[in-house]
């Protein structure tokens, strides 16, 4: 594609900014940019500037901006059916879900169009399951720093200690846990017990990996309890970890899982994901006005057979390698405390609670990156990204740190 400016005049620009402060809910500080188009790691604003996009989304445009196998299978989809109702199939929906289950070691599958709504269906289930078989135990094991989504439930899920005092009463019957500290939960499982649920690697918290054995131990505990292992890979899902899932690099295969961001590749679709024994929902227990409709399912089957046609997991995990290989050499001049990551979801720890001014002066310099944390930076490139596309951040990366610490 061309790299022709198209840019709203400035005197669009400023009344876009005018109208988005009467009529947005402010839910957060954006910087005063809009922006216009994307194209693979390159993302365009209303004034014309070109940005390396290594937020992509939030981790969800795993084939980066506007793929065109996208565009295309949107497009056809979109002439097609854009909505034949959830109480109707759609064939969209049944190939996805037959695509996901043979690519996976779960059996049935639930859509969604968030990660929150997936993992909502998936506290439903595992209560479900409790009330079914584990005679009435209801309660769920999370860990502190852990993130779940922002509905009520998913918060009260999620071990944001921040958020704790926030929208009281949230959902009841989750108990937190230090992630990693298997023995912490073990002694925190009773007879209310129905499911543990955690990230393969937390995310939000910035890229922490458990420690070895650790989700072994889940899977050992859960087995010997006869209670519910519930894997969120709505941000570890997709390949980003450098495998078709999250769970495949720790040799462990969860009883629920879910998907999100990744699936639709930037289309909102998110996935529930059971084993057959513990698919127990009964009609009417879950559903969603828009669950499995076809746009979605189609962005979700381009994208997985994408992923597989292509082998894009395994590249993900090469150039992960690369970009960390590439932060470690230039921890030589910035002092990083810590490189780490999997795949391509991948954290730098700053020697100092700088991360912030550093991810703003990428901005100004043209490189989008995530501050999930006062001193760690996050990489979520697309899963496409080039080696030429890592170390031209790293150089705006570079220019950056210098200009914070000068
Ligand atoms: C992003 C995320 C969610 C929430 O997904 P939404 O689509 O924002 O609702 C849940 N869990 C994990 C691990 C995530 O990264």
């Amino acid at each position: 594609m061309p790299e022709q400016a198209i840019a709203f005049p400035k005197h669009v620009q400023e009344k876009l900014l005018q109208e988005a402060s009467e009529s947005l809910i402010h839910i957060v500080a954006r910087p005063p940019q809009v922006m216009l188009r994307g194209q693979g790691s390159y993302i365009w604003d209303a004034a014309g500037r070109k940005y390396l996009d290594f937020v992509q989304g939030w981790a969800v445009n795993c084939l980066g901006h506007s793929p065109r196998v996208l565009v295309q299978a949107l497009s056809q989809q979109a002439r097609t059916l854009i909505n034949g109702s959830p109480a109707y199939f759609n064939a969209p929906m049944i190939e996805l879900a037959r695509e996901l289950t043979t690519h996976s070691a779960l059996d049935e599958v639930f859509f969604g169009s968030s990660g929150a709504e997936a993992n909502e269906g998936a506290v439903k289930l595992a209560r479900r399951y409790g009330e079914k078989h584990l005679h009435g135990a209801h309660e769920i094991i999370t860990t502190w720093n852990g993130f779940h989504g922002r509905t009520l439930t998913t918060m009260a899920a999620s071990g944001k200690a921040a958020w704790d005092a926030l929208f009281e009463p949230k959902t009841p019957g989750f108990i937190r846990v230090e992630y990693g500290d298997l023995e912490a939960l073990k002694q925190r499982v009773t007879k209310q017990t129905c499911a543990v649920m955690v990230e393969p690697v937390q995310g939000e918290a910035g890229v922490i990996l458990p420690p070895a054995g650790y989700l072994e131990g889940l899977r050992a505990l859960c087995d010997e309890r006869g209670i519910l292992l519930i894997l969120d890979e709505i941000q570890t899902g997709m390949g980003r970890l450098g495998s078709l899932f999250g769970y495949e690099r720790f040799g462990v295969v969860p009883d629920i899982m879910t998907l999100g961001k990744g699936l639709g590749g930037g289309f909102p679709v998110s996935a529930l994901l059971a084993r057959r024994t513990c698919s127990v929902f009964s009609p009417g227990d879950q559903g969603g006005t828009f669950c499995a409709q076809p746009l979605a399912m189609v962005a979700g089957l381009t994208v997985l057979r994408e992923l597989i046609k292509r082998n894009i997991p395994k590249r993900a995990l090469q150039r992960g390698e690369y970009l960390r290989k590439c932060l470690r050499a230039l921890s030589v001049e910035f002092g990083f405390t810590e490189v780490r990551g999997m795949g391509l979801l991948v954290a730098v720890e700053l020697s100092s609670e700088c991360a912030a001014a550093v991810s703003q002066a990428a901005f100004q310099r043209g490189l989008l990156l995530n501050a999930p944390r006062p001193s760690t930076l996050r990489f979520m490139p697309a899963l496409t990204v080039s080696n030429t596309e890592i170390n031209a951040g790293l150089e705006i990366l570079s220019d950056s740190l210098r200009s914070v610490s000068a």
